[in-house]
């Protein structure tokens, strides 16, 4: 007789989630390093050498430098490019221009993944309202990760909030992932799709949501580096991630510097 092989989702005792708490909180401090650094003349290999430094500095290693051959210690990745950038001393930021900037550290084993989009100098209201869309899906599906919960609660959430803001391409084919003594682990966590199905969300679990939503179309190409991910319309993206816990309390957001309190308020969650 066959049984259904089931993801297998590592669960972490809470004293673990203790060790991700700080590997999660030295993503977050490193990224609000950068997000300050960001400015118009800066290039995205100059923020790089700030991460890894930052990171080297505070215990941590960098988890992406060498993953299946990358580059950098963040992904960069400007304007049209939704994920996976490689950080390059001639990709130069200029005013207007939106930067997505994905950055992990493991500390004693463990793993923080997290994301952020900042504005470059000026940028549109259009834009603005993209990074602000983003960023709020994100909370949606973070808030959604209690235990009970099905894995693509989080899933239908992300896109229901975007949908009610407008026009927007959701890319499909990246999303979200357990997390812990891996960087990716099981299982996926689709940005799009209806509630109710997956696992049931138990303490221990700790997993990074990143919905990536673009201006334009959903469709994405890769470019001949192998890893830049651009939308095939040439409009901007945004992406934004934490890695959180499933606690019996509700979910903590590892990478979020207030674990999630300020924006869990805001959404009444
Ligand atoms: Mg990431
Ligand atoms: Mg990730």
């Amino acid at each position: 007789m066959f049984k259904r092989r089931k993801p297998a989702i590592q669960i972490k005792t809470p004293e673990q989630v203790e060790l991700m708490r700080a590997a999660g909180l030295l993503v977050g401090r490193t990224l609000q390093l950068l997000r300050e650094a960001v400015e118009p003349g800066i290039s995205t290999l100059d923020l790089d050498r700030l991460a890894e430094q930052h990171i080297r500095d505070h215990g941590g290693v960098p988890s992406f430098l060498g993953y299946h051959g990358f580059t950098g210690t963040i992904c960069a990745s400007v304007n049209e490019e939704i994920v996976h950038g490689i950080p390059r001393p001639d990709k130069v930021l200029r005013d207007g221009d939106v930067i997505s900037i994905d950055c992990g550290a493991i500390v004693d084993g463990w793993h923080g993944d997290s994301a952020i989009t900042v504005p470059v100098g000026e940028i549109t209201p259009e834009l603005r309202k993209l990074l602000d869309v983003t960023e709020a899906s994100m909370w949606h599906g973070l808030a959604a990760g209690v235990a009970g919960a099905r894995l693509t609660d989080m899933s239908h959430a992300i896109e229901t909030y975007v949908r009610s803001q407008g026009e927007y391409g959701i890319v499909e084919g990246y999303g979200g992932h357990g997390i812990g003594t891996e960087m990716h682990m099981d299982p996926l966590i689709p940005n799009h799709g209806a509630a109710g199905h997956g696992p049931v969300l138990e303490p221990g679990m700790c997993f990074a949501v990143e919905p990536m939503v673009n201006l334009g179309t959903k469709d994405t190409a890769e470019l001949d580096d192998g890893w830049t991910v651009i939308t095939t319309d040439g409009l901007a993206s945004a992406h934004f991630e934490h890695t959180f816990a499933v606690t019996p309390e509700g979910p903590r957001v590892l990478t979020a510097l207030d674990e999630g309190k300020e924006w869990f308020a805001k959404l009444g969650a």
